[in-house]
This record gives structure tokens, sequence and C-alpha cells, in this order.
């Protein structure tokens, strides 16, 4: 596929990471994390626990632009949900 941004092809590999990324609209603070967090787990991923999920994920079909440092993968959004305002 081609990069969003600049239009070059990307390349195809492998996502590593030994925590879970997470994404989030809010301001990161001190002792409290974000009411909005989405965590990002791999698409074969256990998520019924905290403690059954794979301490080091792998999201295969990575892509990767050289040019734009942009990565974008396939992600299951495990939601924290629940505690949702508005
Ligand atoms: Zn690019």
């Amino acid at each position: 596929m081609n990069c969003p941004k600049c239009g070059k092809e990307m390349e195809s590999g492998d996502l590593h990471t030994q925590k879970y990324p997470f994404w989030t609209q809010q301001e990161l603070r001190l002792f409290r994390g974000p009411t909005d967090q989405v965590d990002l787990g791999p698409l074969d991923d256990d998520d019924a626990s905290m403690f059954t999920r794979d301490p080091f994920p792998t999201f295969p079909g990575a892509m990767l632009c050289r040019d734009c440092g942009l990565v974008t993968f396939p992600c299951k959004l495990i939601e924290k949900g629940k505690r949702r305002q508005q």
C-alpha cells in the first residue's frame, strides 16, 4: 500500500512492543489514566484479562513509510470504556 501522507510505497513488516500501545485523545496526567483509553492489541489477542495477554505482542502486517516515519498496523481495539463521560 502507499503512504497516505506522501503517497510513496510502504514496506511491510511486523510491529513488536513490550507493552500494549494505547490511544487516547486526552492529556496524560500523573496517577490517573485517561478515561477514553483504548489499548491496541494484536488481532488474535486474548483480551479477557490483562493477565492472559501476550507480554510481547506482535502486530503482523505493519506498514512503514521510511520518508515520513508513518506506520500503520491492524489491531484489536480494547476499550476500557464504562467510565466514559458525556
Ligand atoms: Zn510517507
